[in-house]
C-alpha cells in the first residue's frame, strides 16, 4: 500500500459498514423484466437507444456490470445480454432481495407520486431491503387527484388543503416536482384565493386526465404544502437539476429558487433540493448562506459511474457538513440503489479519506463528516421517530 494513502484504505473499509439513510427514492419493479425493459429503466430519456447501440454502454451500465454482477453470482463486467438472463433466471423477487440488501442501508424515504402503479410501495420496500421505509407526498399527484374528482373552481383551494392533509398524515416530508412543470422562474410569492379559482377553471375546462402545469395552481401547491409543512415540521423535497426530458435543464437551476428558499425560512420551513446536477455548486452555496436549505446530489451520484466521486468532491467542497444528504433516486431497478450506496461509500473514503493523507483532516473527523452526510442529517432534518412503519 502506498503510504499516502493510508487514511483512504483506511477508511474504504471503515465506510463499507457505513448504512446511509436513502433520503429520496423510489419503488422496484415487481416483474421480470426482458432486455429492452431493463434498459429503459436505466436511462432518464422516455426513447430506446438508436438501433445498433445500448442504454448499458454509458458509466451507469458499466458500473452495474462491475458492481451487480457478482451480487447475482456473475464475473464483474459480464456482457449484458448474459445479466440480463441471469436477472430473468433469479426472478425478479430474488433480485431485487439481493440486490436492494446489499445496498445496506438503515432507512429509506420514498416517493409515492409517480407511476405508484408500475412498482411496489414503501411496506413492500420495507420486506425487500430489511430496513424501515417512510412516505414523502409529491404535492403535485395531490393536485391532480383532487382535479380527477370535478370539484368546483371556487372551491379548488380547500379541497387540495383537505385531500394533502389526508395523503400526508403519516408523511415525512412533503415534495414538488415544479421543476417538470415549466421550471423555477416563477413568481416566488403565493397567489390569492381569487387567481387560484380562476386558474382552476381553467384546467377544469381543459381535457382529461388533467395534468397540472399552471404556473398559479403550482404556486398555490407549493405555498399550501409549506403551511402543511411548518405545522407538521416536515422538510419540502424541491426537484432540482437533472431529470428525464420533461425538464428544460437550465430552469430547474436552484438559484432560480433564491427568493422562494427565502420566503421559506421565514415561514420555519426546510426545503432539500434534490439531485441539482449540474447545479449542485449552486445548491451548495444556497445551503452555505440560507439555514433552511439543504441538498444531495442523488441520481447523479448513480449515474455518473465511477466519475461520481468528482461531483460528490464538487459536492461537499463548500458547504457545511450538517446540510448535505444522501440520496440515490432509484426508481424502478433494484441495481440502482445498490450503485447509489455504493459510489457514496467510495466516494466519500477516496475524498475524505485524501483529506487526511493530506494533513487537512483528522481521520475522527472523517468519519464523523460521513456518518452525518450519509446518516445523521437525514435523521435530524426528517420526523423519522414517529412514523416507523
Ligand atoms: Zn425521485
Amino acid at each position: 500500500m502506498p503510504t499516502d494513502r493510508v487514511a483512504v484504505e483506511a477508511l474504504a473499509e471503515e465506510l463499507d459498514g457505513l448504512r446511509p439513510i436513502d433520503h429520496h427514492c423510489h419503488g422496484v419493479v415487481s416483474a421480470d423484466l426482458d432486455r429492452m425493459a431493463f434498459e429503459d429503466l436505466t436511462n432518464e430519456g422516455f426513447e430506446s437507444p438508436p438501433p445498433g447501440t445500448s442504454h448499458l454502454d454509458s458509466p451507469v451500465g458499466l458500473a452495474i456490470r462491475r458492481w451487480c454482477a457478482p451480487l447475482l453470482d456473475l464475473e464483474p463486467f459480464v456482457e449484458p445480454e448474459v445479466y440480463v438472463e441471469r436477472r430473468v433466471a433469479l426472478g425478479a423477487d430474488e433480485v431485487n432481495r439481493r440486490l436492494l440488501s446489499a445496498a445496506r442501508l438503515s432507512g429509506l424515504i420514498v416517493e409515492t407520486g409517480y407511476r405508484a402503479s408500475d412498482i411496489v410501495g414503501p411496506s413492500a420496500m420495507a420486506q425487500l431491503a430489511g430496513a424501515p421505509t417512510f412516505e414523502v407526498v409529491r404535492l403535485e399527484t395531490v393536485a391532480e387527484e383532487v382535479g380527477a374528482t370535478d370539484p368546483s373552481a371556487s372551491g379548488y383551494a380547500d379541497a387540495f388543503r383537505e385531500h394533502l392533509h389526508v395523503r400526508a398524515a403519516s408523511a415525512v416530508g412533503l415534495k414538488t416536482i415544479l421543476a417538470y412543470r415549466g421550471g423555477f422562474d416563477i413568481d416566488p410569492s403565493p397567489p390569492d384565493d381569487g387567481a387560484v379559482a380562476e386558474a382552476a377553471g381553467r384546467w377544469f375546462r381543459a381535457p382529461e386526465p388533467r395534468r397540472l402545469a399552471d404556473p398559479v395552481l403550482l404556486r398555490f401547491g407549493i405555498w399550501a404544502g409549506a403551511d402543511l409543512a411548518r405545522d407538521r415540521g416536515l422538510p419540502l423535497q424541491i426537484h432540482a437539476g437533472w431529470g428525464d426530458p420533461d425538464i428544460t435543464l437550465h430552469l430547474t437551476n436552484p438559484s432560480l429558487l433564491t427568493d422562494l428558499a427565502k420566503s421559506f425560512a421565514g415561514l420555519g420551513v426546510d426545503v432539500v433540493f434534490l439531485h441539482c446536477y449540474p447545479y449542485h455548486r449552486e445548491a451548495a452555496y444556497l445551503a452555505t448562506v440560507l439555514p433552511n436549505v439543504y441538498f444531495d446530489v442523488g441520481e447523479a451520484i448513480t449515474y455518473l459511474g465511477t466519475r461520481s466521486r468528482g461531483l460528490l468532491a464538487e459536492a461537499i467542497e463548500l458547504a457545511p457538513f450538517t446540510k448535505q444528504l444522501y440520496s440515490s433516486d432509484a426508481f424502478g431497478v433494484a441495481e440502482l440503489y445498490v450503485l447509489g450506496a455504493t459510489h457514496f461509500r467510495r466516494g466519500l473514503a477516496r475524498i475524505l479519506g485524501g483529506w487526511v493523507d493530506a494533513g487537512d483532516c483528522s481521520l475522527d473527523e472523517a468519519r464523523r463528516i460521513a456518518h452525518l452526510i450519509g446518516v445523521g442529517n437525514a435523521s435530524r432534518l426528517y420526523p423519522l421517530e414517529r412514523r416507523d412503519r
